[in-house]
């Protein structure tokens, strides 16, 4: 929303489009011609393709392979309102790569000193065949996961207790893309995940 409202106050109420999308490019004499789900054809000096992992505009220019899910990590994500652990802003960090969790409030607390937990649960599989599930985004009952983190009980947290009273659980295998040789193609130009994307961990996916 930040962007937005800085685009539409330097350039124009009207220079944001909602309810359509890329669809590809034609490069032209004078810059490119940019193609639109609705039908419509914007003739523009560049083009910069930040429309992420799927990106229609990288594309047009470089041969699509599926995402890979290289390193076979699973995680599933989800929310709960609770008591913060520890200091009540800590992020808490449990196991290893193989089989791990990470656990931090995303609001302040409220008046019973609740907070919004989110909770991150992580195992490494034998990924040869890649990922086999539709989507990267399933809602899952916890049954199908839970059980990994049965022994994760510590006298300061229950890891299965926390899992029980938990809103929902969404799966997302960790997935990339192998590089393109280049993220410019004359006036065309990519950035952010639709350039050169990477596992979202460590925060080095939005960075
Ligand atoms: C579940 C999950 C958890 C993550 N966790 C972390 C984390 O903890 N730390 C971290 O650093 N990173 C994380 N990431 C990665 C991070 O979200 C991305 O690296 C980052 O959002 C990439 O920014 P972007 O602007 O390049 O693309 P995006 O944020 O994907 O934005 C692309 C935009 O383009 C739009 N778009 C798509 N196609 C078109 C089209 N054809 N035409 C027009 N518009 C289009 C989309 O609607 C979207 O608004 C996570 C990602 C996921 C999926």
């Amino acid at each position: 929303m930040l962007l937005y409202r800085e685009v539409i106050e330097r350039l124009d109420p009207d220079a944001v489009q909602f309810g359509t999308k890329v669809t590809g490019y034609e490069r032209a004499a004078a810059g490119v011609r940019v193609a639109l789900s609705n039908g419509e054809v914007i003739p523009a000096r560049i083009l910069i393709g930040a429309d992420g992992i799927h990106s229609k505009v990288r594309g047009r220019y470089a041969r699509m392979m599926p995402p890979s899910t290289g390193g076979g990590m699973i995680l599933w994500r989800g929310t709960l309102r609770t008591k913060p652990l520890r200091t009540g802003s800590s992020f808490v960090g449990l196991g290893t790569h193989q089989l791990g969790m990470v656990i931090y409030p995303i609001s302040p607390p409220d008046a019973d000193r609740n907070a919004l937990i989110n909770w991150i649960t992580e195992i490494t599989v034998d990924n040869q065949e890649g990922w086999q599930q539709d989507g990267w985004f399933r809602e899952v009952p916890f049954e199908s996961f839970a059980h990994y983190f049965d022994s994760f009980k510590y006298d300061w947290l229950n890891v299965p207790d926390m899992l029980a009273q938990a809103d929902c659980a969404s799966e997302n295998p960790m997935i990339d893309r192998d590089p393109v040789p280049t993220w410019v193609d004359g006036p065309v130009a990519l950035l952010g995940d639709a350039a050169y994307a990477m596992y979202p961990r460590g925060s080095n996916g939005a960075g």
